[in-house]
């Protein structure tokens, strides 16, 4: 193995965890931050050091470029892993970094720049030779170019934030008055959630599915794809249970290889670097459209590495090291059976509002074939700071049947006690018969509204509680 680096984590959570573990096996020093109010979060159990972030609130701490570069220089970090929100796809982060002779463990800033405007990344995936949703080329400045734009694609359309991310700054349009009335809002909420109020206007597609494809470039010349995953189970468009592969695609290989080629098309188009995923859009008629591209390691890459029995961090760490990775095709790359991941969150399973909380009891009993990435212990405080999500429950099974099965006997395996969380909300979805056949579209919790088949009247929490405990509970015994 080549010299032991310094890698520092600028996250927290589960994905703190995650990377912690690939830097320590790797061999590596992996340097965790804390900050005042999180004096025992779990990932700090997971590094070999830790530094203080100062300050209080997101901006002044894990959004506070000036201060993790500070950090990074004094503590003699050559590498930094940026995880997943936060400052991973923030292009002038990855640049100080670099300017500062430290290694960004992800794409190069260029790539994260374009790639992070919607309106830039279409047209650059346009011009790659990739479909692309009907809509403005680029940005439109009245609500009048929007109408122009509607008139000639058809209603319904989406106004939608060029920074956008996590399912927000989207405003379906039905008509003109709806454009009007929508425009201003969603500029007004882009200039505040992202500091950015360019929006573009595009084609809503009815019923569709999220298909995205996980890509891997090393900077050079392999590039390389690990399949699909479908996240179509999405509240307020955020994904919530994910799979791979995508039932939708199911068995037509062609269209599978045809998806994961365009991915790739794109991803070399930017001299792209690391691991990344490129999102689409697939309607009824299996019709695929691009829709953005997310220059980071995602939540659910938990299940591209069930099938495939590939280390994507560990990938993503030794691309930024010059490191081989040691894969020798493509087609080396195959993948086996069926994953799913279940965001646990803390929010109520029935109205989807966050709900934070202190976990009084944390035990697990699970089935052959599970993960659990959490950063979850007796004692912590989920407060409304950060995303509700507070672990992904990840199962492989040999088919997507057992997968589903499975998947039921790890909720079930659950014992969170104190906090309220989407746990029986996950239980009725896998029960579901949509479900269960993978007939699903986006809109499966909008139009089933899983939520309010959840038996209230039974207490859900006693029975997973209940089926967890005799494993616990025989311990103490
Ligand atoms: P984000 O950056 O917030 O992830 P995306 O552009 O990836 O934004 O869209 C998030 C979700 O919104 C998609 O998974 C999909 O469910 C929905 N969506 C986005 N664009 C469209 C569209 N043109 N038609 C239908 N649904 C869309
Ligand atoms: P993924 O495709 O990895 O599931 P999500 O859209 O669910 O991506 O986002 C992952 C995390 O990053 C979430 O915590 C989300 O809130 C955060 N996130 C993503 N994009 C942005 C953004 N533009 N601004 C702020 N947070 C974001
Ligand atoms: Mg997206």
């Amino acid at each position: 193995m080549s010299q032991a680096k310094r890698i520092l984590i600028a996250n927290r959570g589960e994905i703190a965890i995650r990377i912690a573990r690939a830097v320590n096996e790797l061999g590596h020093t992996s340097v965790g931050l804390w900050t005042d109010n999180e004096l025992h979060a779990k990932h700090l159990g997971y590094c070999q050091e830790w530094v203080n972030l100062k300050g209080s609130g997101h901006g002044e701490t894990y959004l506070n470029v000036d201060q993790i570069i500070s950090i990074a220089k004094e503590n003699n970090i050559d590498a930094v892993h940026p995880g997943y929100g936060f400052l991973a796809e923030n292009a002038h982060f990855a640049e100080q970094l670099i300017n500062n002779g430290i290694i960004f463990i992800g794409p190069h800033a260029d790539a994260i720049r374009k790639m992070g405007d919607k309106a830039v990344s279409k047209k650059i995936a346009e011009e790659a030779g990739l479909p692309v949703i009907p809509g403005s080329v680029g940005e439109i400045e009245t609500p009048a170019e929007a109408l122009q734009i509607a008139i000639e694609i058809g209603y319904p359309v989406l106004l939608k934030a060029v920074a956008g991310g996590g399912g927000r700054g989207m405003r379906v349009c039905r008509n003109e008055s709806e454009i009007n009335k929508y425009f201003e809002v969603v500029k007004r909420e882009a200039a505040a959630a992202f500091g950015n109020d360019g929006v573009l206007v595009e084609k809503y597609i009815m019923n569709p599915r999220h298909i995205e494809v996980q890509v891997l470039l090393d900077g050079n010349g392999n590039s390389f794809h690990f399949f699909e995953r479908e996240c179509s189970v999405q509240r307020r468009h955020q994904k919530i249970i994910e799979e791979a592969p995508s039932p939708f695609v199911g068995e037509d290989e062609e269209l599978r290889q045809k998806i994961c080629s365009e991915a790739l098309r794109l991803a070399q188009a930017v001299g792209y670097d690391s691991a990344g995923t490129v999102e689409f859009i697939m309607g009824e008629d299996r019709a695929f459209y691009f829709l953005e591209m997310n220059t980071r390691i995602q939540v659910e890459h938990t299940i591209t590495e069930e099938i495939t029995g590939i280390d994507l961090i560990v990938c993503m760490i030794q691309i930024a090291l010059k490191e081989n990775l040691g894969i020798p095709s493509q087609e080396w790359i195959t993948r086996s059976g069926h994953a799913i991941e279940c965001r646990i969150c803390a929010e109520d399973p029935v109205t989807y509002a966050p709900a934070p909380g202190k976990v009084t009891g944390f035990e697990t009993s699970f089935p052959q074939g599970t993960r659990f990435d959490n950063a979850l212990f007796k004692g912590l405080e989920v407060t409304p700071d950060f995303d509700p999500m507070v672990g992904k429950l990840v199962v492989k099974g040999i088919t997507r049947q057992v997968a589903i099965r499975k998947m039921k006997a790890a909720l079930n395996g659950i014992l969170l006690e104190g906090l309220k969380n989407n746990i029986p909300l996950h239980l009725v979805i896998m029960d579901h018969p949509k479900f269960a056949a993978g007939e699903y579209s986006t809109n499966f919790i909008a139009e089933e509204k899983p939520e309010q088949l959840i038996n209230t009247e039974v207490d859900f929490l006693n029975i997973y509680q209940q089926l967890a405990c005799i494993e616990a509970f025989s311990l103490r015994l």
